[in-house]
């Protein structure tokens, strides 16, 4: 796994060279965003620990197995509260709360999640951002602190940035697991609305003062 210091508030966690999970410091420790795929737990933590703290709270910006895959592994050795997107939860849960047909990986993950997320609720710092396309409940986060918007699966960064509404052939995957892409684009323009000074995406590296690139993928 590889970290990278991003801001002096946020670190990120790399693993297989291409899912990202995300350190966010606050007072009483880290919250952890994502979970990376499946055998990641222990690295997590250790990250955790040498950047300087315990993840006291994971949050979850959609349900996707490279999303929530060491869910489970990080619930058994941390016990923390986890939060979670309230539609992607229903989901997990066994319901249908959408239209049309799921894209993507949705492995069966025993977590039941403490908070079901919605937007406009805060965590620590961060502001809870409706962002939903890629999957029915996605949400990203913005820290209020310095506008770092951590984006999960509505923006990647692999091969460029591009929004998961639009098919980016250097990097397909996220649009291939898009479950419904126009509201995908709906949500990367109000993403962009929002002015953040870095774009922190579940797959590519931190792209800072994106607002052009972001920009760019949306025409
Ligand atoms: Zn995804």
């Amino acid at each position: 796994m590889r970290t990278t210091q991003i801001t002096e508030n946020l670190i990120q966690l790399t693993r297989t060279g291409f899912v990202n999970a995300y350190l966010v410091r606050e007072d009483d420790g880290f919250t952890l965003v994502d979970t990376t795929l499946k055998g990641g737990a222990g690295e997590l933590i250790a990250a955790a620990r040498l950047a300087g703290g315990d993840i006291r709270r994971i949050a979850l910006t959609h349900g996707h197995g490279d999303h929530v895959g060491s869910l489970d592994a990080l619930e058994d050795a941390l016990g923390v509260e986890v939060l979670m997107p309230e539609t992607d939860a229903r989901i997990h849960a066994g319901e249908t709360p959408y239209e049309g047909r799921l894209k993507g990986s949705w492995p069966k993950i025993a977590t039941v999640p403490d908070v079901r997320l919605r937007p406009g609720d805060m965590i620590g710092s961060l502001e809870v951002l409706a962002s939903r396309g890629h999957t029915p409940g996605h949400v990203s986060f913005l820290d209020t602190r310095d506008r770092a918007l951590i984006a999960g699966d509505a923006f990647s960064t692999l091969g460029g940035v591009s929004s998961a509404g639009k098919m980016n052939w250097r990097f397909p995957l996220v649009a291939f697991a898009t479950w419904d892409r126009a509201k995908a684009h709906e949500s990367a323009r109000s993403l962009l609305a929002r002015n953040p000074s870095l774009l922190a995406a579940g797959h590519g590296k931190v792209v800072k003062d994106p607002g052009a690139a972001m920009g760019k993928a949306l025409r």
